[in-house]
């Protein structure tokens, strides 16, 4: 076995850098995540920079019913934190500003509802998803300013570095709004998480790889691997039923996600290794469902090829220069 002790030893076993871990290790106890869906909405959505969202996007859920008001945060937290204790016999939280684009409001509104997260007993930090052209100067100073007091991260979608593809997917971004939002978010010393979507028609396998190559170069700090699956209700869906589509088998997503982390810096922390998709609202591919499966199918292919996150990573490419890329949507149905 060539697994270095010294990475087996720091990562508890697991063969790349799991948050979960890090949580653990940071924390002395069993600390889980609470989503939070506020009242907020997504300028991809609401004509400030598109309509219609992101084609994967489950606008169903984004009925104007889904708009009025819902329970507080701290309702949320309380409710959310027995729920966990039950099931996970969880200790502490990380108050997960989830659902839309969570920045996406006045800083004075941000700082309340942030706020009110970190004043729940329990609530040892603070995790917010939002999209790189969200991230005024003032909000960037007010998680610069929260960062001091809890531990927070900002989770960045990308979800591609081709803006192809993300014309295709109808983000309203290209990968130059991402590369500007993590310098100034670095700038502050803020942890970035980055969510990517690997799987996108038009993509090839070296080119999906290379995404860690440019996570490594920007200093990134976590990432949220996802497979990309269909949802109901989306124009994603449409494109899938027409055969437009094609979907990783879950063997093939492993060997990706395999050969991801090997190239990917040993620094960076895993977040996530594959989609959180529910059986109600999923298309496919029907094999995501079962997240335990795919989970155990990665780490027994990490052993079986007797590699690790890191493991063909250069020090060298850090100091490669930052390409971006872009070009039509060959072979993709627009
Ligand atoms: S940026 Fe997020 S919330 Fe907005 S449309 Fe895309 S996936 Fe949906």
């Amino acid at each position: 076995m060539n697994f270095p002790e010294s990475l087996e030893k720091r990562w508890r076993g697991k063969r790349y850098n799991s948050f979960n871990r890090v949580l653990r290790d940071r924390f002395d106890a069993r600390v889980y995540k609470i989503g939070l869906r506020l009242d907020f909405t997504c300028p991809n959505r609401d004509g400030k920079v598109a309509v219609g969202g992101c084609i994967y996007c489950n606008n169903a859920s984004h009925t104007p019913g889904d708009y009025l008001p819902r329970t507080s945060v701290t309702a949320q937290l309380e409710q959310g934190a027995v729920a966990i204790q039950k099931r996970h016999r969880a200790e502490k939280f990380i108050a997960y500003f989830q659902s839309y684009t969570n920045t996406y409001a006045a800083s004075a509104k941000l700082a309340k509802l942030y706020r009110e997260a970190l004043g729940i007993p329990g609530i040892v930090g603070i995790s917010i998803a939002t999209r790189p052209d969200c991230l005024p100067e003032d909000t960037l100073d007010l998680l610069a300013e929260l960062s001091k007091q809890t531990y927070l991260w900002l989770e960045l979608g990308l979800e591609s570095m081709y803006d192809r593809t993300l014309t295709w997917v109808n983000r309203g971004h290209g990968l130059s709004d991402f590369v500007d939002a993590v310098k100034r978010v670095k700038e502050r010393d803020l942890r970035i998480c980055t969510h990517l979507i690997l799987g996108f028609p038009g993509e090839s396998r070296d080119e999906m790889l290379a995404t860690s190559d440019l996570l490594n170069q920007l200093g990134i700090d976590g990432v949220k691997l996802h497979n990309l699956h269909v949802i109901k209700n989306t124009p994603l869906e449409k494109l899938y039923q027409q055969g437009q589509v094609p979907l990783f088998s879950r063997d093939e997503y492993v060997e990706l996600v395999v050969d991801f982390l090997e190239r990917l810096s040993p620094d960076i922390i895993v977040h996530r290794l594959s989609g959180e998709t529910y059986r109600a609202i999923t298309v496919a591919p029907q094999w995501s469902i079962d997240k335990i499966g795919v989970h155990n199918a990665i780490f027994k292919r990490l052993e079986g090829r007797d590699t690790w996150q890191g493991r063909v990573f250069s020090i060298d490419q850090m100091n490669a220069p930052v390409q971006t890329v872009s070009g039509g949507a060959e072979g993709v149905a627009l």
